[in-house]
């Protein structure tokens, strides 16, 4: 028999699967039909893969005493990493207050050191929790509507920020045009699986590259099975140690442990998710060349209903939220720094809270204008928390927005009693985000945070000075219109690579790209976009201010669109010679 009919045969069981009748299905059936699976599954691997008899896979059969023992340790790890978490939580926030309070450098260095170490510890608790999680099957799966290109595009982000530290390690990406824009999945395990590929490929990457590919493998009449590739040329691994790297507490090299840390969970656990989604994972790699990692991940191919709520979904882009005051309840860590980072960067004042608690005290000590609230908490469901914050918290009702990676979640009306204005599906992206919290905010609020910002304000003000230009250009239509677009092309680029630069904090390029807008908005007389420049230029090769060139930068972009209505207008009325 040749793979196709082989592919032929699986096909024709999968459409069986429609017609079974779930409905009579005992649980001696179900245990002997899933059995049988996993026999095929693992004798198809062994063909394939070679020999992974010496991978050992999670054994979630507790029918011996073995097993037994086994799962009691399992459930002890898993208790103890719990209640190790909260302290350690409250730790981590009380490092992150002493850092600001003037302490000098040595006490800094000291508290640094203490940060670093407790965030080790703080991944450890987790993989471990994560790991007995598995282990116990006790780890959900969801079946969410998502947008994988978002899921992407927020783990490229991420992984940029972390690259952050070094500068000889290059991350690029490929998408593949063709994925549906809609799947039904876990977005939040994908994530997962992706960033610890690629934060160890970060890890074992001194210079060079790293690459995420994300293909199409397969395009099924209900699924479709994607192929994510995340490629680098690191370190490598030895070929004696490649077939032991997806076992527990496995390092590939002693030496190398000592110097990059780590538990060696990390790609068990993994492999272990991918599995349980019925999904797998090879690795390749060449001492001293580099590693690759291929994970292949089955999707459900999402309904008509999925697809038009994307469609619902605003594009505007001119947005501004600098200013306001928002509080983010978030149980996840990287999800609440992620949001924080994209707050921070539009000149918006970000407040955090993990839980129930936190949320309320800082709604009664903090003037919030708006909340975007996870709607899975741990003690408590988003939707819960937004109907006490009703009842505990005077004055008026803060606009919520509510996150959920669940379409359901999304439709349901009768929210809207609880201040919940609206909904995000999660992932987001940065724009969606903005445009929708700056659709909430109270528009007294930005005016007066912004006071000589606002369009009217600035449509009365001559914000260009496009005349004397003209009469420098002799008067020639051609030119201006020719120096007018070069203007606009310089602004584009400046607000482009300002951005990056942003994110990467590289304060010399915010310099330079400053340095460089400065002509052309002097050729116009463009002296309010000018002071911004100056200050964004100044902060960033004085002070290294981030905080400060973000609000100039965002109160830039915001002034910079009057300021192109009114070009706009000057050269109309030039070219038609009035
Ligand atoms: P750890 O938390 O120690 O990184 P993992 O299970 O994620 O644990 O990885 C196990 C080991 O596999 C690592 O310690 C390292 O030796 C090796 N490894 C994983 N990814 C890479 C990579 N991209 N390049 C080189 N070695 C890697």
């Amino acid at each position: 028999m040749d793979t196709r009919e082989l592919l032929d045969y699986l096909t024709k069981i999968e459409s069986g699967l429609e017609n079974f009748s779930y409905a009579e299905l005992k649980s001696q059936d179900a245990a002997a039909l899933k059995a049988s699976f996993n026999a095929f599954k693992n004798g198809l691997e062994s063909r394939v893969f070679g020999d992974v008899e010496t991978v050992p896979r999670l054994n979630l059969n507790n029918s011996n005493k073995a097993n037994q023992t086994n799962e009691t340790d399992l459930h002890l790890v898993a208790n103890v990493s719990h209640e190790i978490r909260t302290p350690l939580n409250s730790i981590m926030g009380f490092l992150d207050l002493l850092k600001d309070t003037g302490l000098d450098t040595r006490q800094l260095e000291l508290v640094k050191a203490m940060d670093v170490a407790s965030n080790s510890m703080f991944n450890l608790v987790n993989e471990l929790l994560e790991f007995s999680k598995i282990a116990t099957g006790h780890e959900t799966y969801e079946q969410v509507s998502f947008k994988p290109k978002n899921v992407i595009d927020e783990v490229a982000f991420l992984c940029k920020t972390l690259i952050n530290q070094k500068n000889e390690v290059k991350f690029s990406l490929n998408y593949d045009s063709g994925i549906p824009e809609i799947l039904i999945g876990d977005p939040a395990k994908l994530s997962q699986v992706l960033l610890n590929l690629i934060g160890n490929a970060i890890k074992f990457v001194e210079k060079g590259s790293i690459n995420l590919t994300v293909k199409l493998k397969e395009d099924r009449s209900k699924k479709v099975f994607l192929e994510f590739v995340v490629a680098d040329t690191g370190i490598g691994i030895a070929n004696d140690q490649l077939k032991h790297i997806f076992e527990s507490y496995r390092q590939a090299d002693q030496l190398n442990h000592k110097k990059y840390g780590g538990s060696g969970l990390g790609l068990s656990i993994i492999k272990a998710i991918i599995e349980q989604q019925m999904g797998c994972i090879a690795v390749s790699s060449q001492l001293g060349m580099g590693t690759t990692f291929n994970v292949i991940l089955p999707y459900q191919k999402a309904s008509l209903m999925a697809a038009n709520i994307q469609t619902q979904e605003t594009k505007q882009t001119s947005v501004s939220i600098a200013g306001a005051n928002i509080l983010v309840v978030e149980d996840d860590f990287l999800s609440r720094k992620l949001m924080e980072s994209r707050l921070k960067q539009q000149g918006g004042h970000p407040y955090l809270a993990e839980n129930k608690e936190e949320c309320l005290y800082i709604l009664k000590t903090e003037k919030i204008d708006l909340i975007l609230m996870d709607m899975r908490l741990p003690d408590t469901t988003g939707v819960q928390l937004a109907k006490d914050i009703q009842i505990k918290v005077d004055g008026p009702q803060i606009p919520i927005i509510l996150l959920s990676a669940d379409i359901q979640a999304c439709l349901e009306e009768s929210y809207k009693d609880y201040g919940i204005v609206d909904f995000m599906l999660k992932p987001c992206k940065t724009e969606e985000l903005l445009t929708k919290i700056d659709q909430y905010i109270n528009n007294d609020k930005k005016e007066s945070n912004n006071p000589e910002l606002t369009l009217n304000n600035l449509e009365n003000k001559p914000l260009v000075d496009l005349e004397s230009l003209f009469n420098e250009c002799l008067q020639k239509p051609d030119l201006l219109e020719e120096l007018v677009t070069m203007l606009k092309n310089n602004v584009v680029e400046f607000i482009g690579k300002t951005k990056v630069h942003l994110i990467e904090e590289n304060y010399s390029g915010i310099g330079f790209a400053a340095h460089k807008i400065k002509s052309s908005l002097k050729m116009v007389k463009a002296n309010g976009l000018l002071n911004y420049v100056e200050q964004i230029q100044d902060f960033s090769n004085n002070t290294a201010n981030l905080e400060g060139i973000k609000t100039q930068y965002a109160c830039f972009i915001e002034a910079y669109k009057a300021v192109e209505v009114q070009i706009d207008k000057e050269l109309a009325r030039l070219l038609n010679g009035k």
